[in-house]
């Protein structure tokens, strides 16, 4: 049903739920919270704790003042407490000024901070004592949201699509349900958006991330032959050409480059057509064991195509295969395509991989479509595999016949689950970093520390070199404690010097447009980039050596791992900036992990050791496999069990057709055909 049919969503308001992808009720009951608020008894100033949430009962009292300064307008009024009193600041809401009764209890509820000695609270939430009394001990919902639309707005909606749900159908399996203890869907549903308590939504939670695990390895199972066993039908022989790069590389392979440069030979030679996976941590060299395969795949006589999951990226491998055809005369015909590709130009492409004429093949999406025939296609490359969906890549396997396939990737994952997760890919695991990299020097910070590292900044451009600005969100939301792209920007021109470029990139950007900006960061056109993750994926700018992250706290280790890998690219010495919005020590202390290490497997493991497996509704761990709700650090035990329960069914035949498997049928069914593609094989 579409959300327009729900009380209360008016055409604007429904634009507003498209832009986070809601156009139905099914959409509202999966729009699962990205956290919970729990109400907790009002605690005297003394007691709680500076920059963290606190509700505090006070009286207001004296005058309620507003001022206007550019445009903003603050309102300004005390609140005696019984220990103290509480400085309240609201912006943009005049209005207080007629509505907030003098000499009258409240509750305000907000993040307690201290300016000198005085404690103050900005835009805390009140309450009336009744009605916050009500709230006591009860978790409320909290959405991710986007400007004009709040998580109370989503609450309402999400309440009333549940009501007109059927939730009674269960796909999974009665028997699978009971052996594992699990809630039943409906349940689940309700106690996720709704828990009656933290337990239950613990089991809630479990269950629906069983059920993302379940679905994907069906999806995966079923979807893949078991392509360990396929022949090899483009057989190749090693040739001179790739051994000539090597040697006229301007560095030297590394040991672990080297082991799996000849597993790749082998594979290519052998009987079999290979199926493998280069899990190497971010700047490890994975791009050159790419290039290597498709020089030799383009030697024998065959295309190749690289993958990549964005334009930018596929374009920076372009240039830097054409830089290499050029500086060491390789005989190799490359071609680019992406969807920015003008149609003409495109045409051209088109008819040169057809003839065969082009033999590498580089691009995005762009390159599964249905119009581009390939000539004889050997070898498929995906880059940065976790962005991608299964679909999408074997999508490109089957533009050929029986390809080689090579998947490569940087997020670390224990082998086992590797292995759950990829099947029968062989996995090549290039553990060594290139000898010429001196470790990143980090340091965690909190915001007082801001000043001193635009200075530092600003001392990095003037000596010729440039810095990423990593913040958590696009643009002003209702959080609006969170640092964000676009206002950032901004008050970061202001703080620079003037002679420092500042520019911003975001997710919602057009794909010509965010090609645009990182070919002019790559051009040295613009000194500071103010980005969402989008940064994260395989950029490689050497010469950035600064990177700053707001809000560090709000993102999981090997995430900000991740990030961490687009500076020290090179030789040069790079700085990473963890700023986090709060001081609190458990914060700090997971931050500094990040510290000591620059092993991305060292500090996702030690990052879950630390946070225990209590910690259901934290960060999660891996910003970049992407279950909705599922982690598959925190949740490996689930997904190991998930995986038992899919392999016995399979076991049974293609999906027994058995009556207890018929919503199971029709539920994977109802998923190929939505296209709902999972993105993390
Ligand atoms: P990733 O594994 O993250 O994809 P890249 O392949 O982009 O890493 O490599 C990062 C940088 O390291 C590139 O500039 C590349 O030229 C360089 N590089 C790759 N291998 C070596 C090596 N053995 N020694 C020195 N530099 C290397
Ligand atoms: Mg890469």
């Amino acid at each position: 049903m579409e959300i327009t049919r729900l009380k209360g969503i008016g055409d604007k308001t429904a634009r507003l739920f498209y832009k986070l992808h809601i156009e139905t009720t099914d959409d509202l009951v999966g729009y699962y919270p990205r956290d919970y608020e729990c109400f907790a008894p009002p605690s005297d100033l003394c007691d709680a704790a500076v920059g963290e949430v606190a509700a505090v009962s006070g009286c207001v009292k004296g005058n309620i003042a507003t001022r206007h300064i550019r445009g903003l307008s603050i309102t300004t009024f005390e609140a005696v407490c019984a220990d103290g009193v509480l400085h309240m600041t609201y912006f943009n809401m005049p209005y207080l000024k007629n509505s907030l009764k003098r000499d009258t209890q409240y509750i305000f509820r907000g993040v307690l901070q201290k300016k000198g000695s005085r404690y103050v609270m900005e835009q805390a939430k009140m309450f009336r004592p009744e009605e916050y009394g009500r709230l006591i001990g009860k978790m409320q919902p909290l959405y991710s949201v986007t400007k004009g639309l709040s998580s109370n707005a989503v609450t309402k909606a999400v309440r009333q699509a549940i009501e007109v749900t059927d939730l009674s159908e269960d796909y999974l399996p009665e028997e699978i349900r009971q052996s594992e203890g699990l809630y039943t869907y409906a349940e689940a549903v309700r106690q996720m958006h709704f828990p009656d308590s933290r337990d239950t939504l613990v089991k809630a939670r479990e269950r629906l991330v069983f059920d993302e695990f379940f679905l994907f390895i069906l999806m995966i199972r079923r979807m893949k032959e078991d392509n360990a066993l396929l022949p090899n039908r483009c057989p190749m022989i090693a040739v001179a050409e790739t051994g000539r790069l090597i040697e006229a590389l301007p560095y030297k392979l590394t040991a672990a480059q080297r082991r799996v440069w000849k597993e790749i030979e082998e594979d290519l030679t052998s009987e079999h057509a290979m199926n493998r996976l280069i899990q190497g941590d971010v700047g490890s060299g994975k791009t050159i064991l790419a290039f290597l395969a498709l020089v030799m795949c383009a030697a024998n006589g065959y295309q190749g195509a690289l993958m990549a999951p964005t334009e930018v990226l596929a374009a920076q491998h372009y240039e830097t295969l054409i830089q290499m055809k050029k500086r060491y005369h390789l005989a190799v015909s490359p071609v680019l395509l992406t969807g920015s590709t003008p149609a003409k130009e495109r045409r051209e492409i088109y008819e040169r991989i057809e003839s065969g004429e082009a033999d590498i093949i580089l691009g995005t999406h762009a390159l599964i479509q249905d119009k581009v025939v390939y000539h004889k296609l050997a070898l498929v490359v995906t880059d940065e595999q976790h962005r991608f969906g299964v679909r999408q890549r074997e999508s490109l396997a089957q533009k050929g016949r029986d390809v080689h396939v090579l998947v490569m990737s940087a997020t670390p994952i224990p082998r086992t689950l590797a292995i759950i997760l990829y099947g029968d890919l062989h996995i090549s695991v290039l553990d060594e970093m290139p000898a010429d990299r001196l470790p990143i020097k980090n340091c965690v910070v909190d915001t007082s520390y801001r000043d001193t590292a635009y200075r530092f900044i600003e001392k990095e451009v003037a000596a010729g070199r440039q810095a990423y600005v990593i913040c958590p969100m696009v643009d002003e939301s209702e959080v609006s404690d969170l640092e964000n792209v676009v206002s950032y920007t901004e008050k970061l021109r202001e703080r620079l010097s003037p002679s420092v470029q500042v520019a911003s990139l975001h997710g919602r950007m057009k794909a010509a447009e965010k090609n645009r900006i990182m070919e002019a960061f790559a051009a040295k056109q613009i000194d500071v980039l103010v980005s969402t993750t989008v940064i994260e994926v395989g950029i490689n700018v050497p010469n950035a050596t600064v990177m700053l992250v707001e809000n560090a706290e709000r993102f999981g280790l090997a995430q900000l791992h991740q990030l961490r890998g687009r500076v020290g690219r090179g030789s040069i010495q790079s700085y990473c900036i963890f700023v986090s919005g709060r001081d609190r020590p458990e914060t700090m202390a997971r931050l500094k992990i990040l510290n000591e290490s620059n092993d991305g497997f060292y500090i996702a493991s030690q990052d879950l050791k630390l946070r225990g497996p209590g910690d259901l509704f934290g960060i999660r761990q891996s910003g970049d496999l992407r279950f909705s709700l599922a982690d598959i650090f925190q949740d490996a035990a689930i997904l190991q069990k998930a995986a038992d329960h899919a392999d016995r069914i399979l076991a049974q035949g293609d999906l027994p057709a058995d009556e207890k498997y018929a919503p199971l049928r029709q539920r994977l069914a109802r998923m190929a055909t939505n296209e709902v593609d999972f993105r993390t094989i």
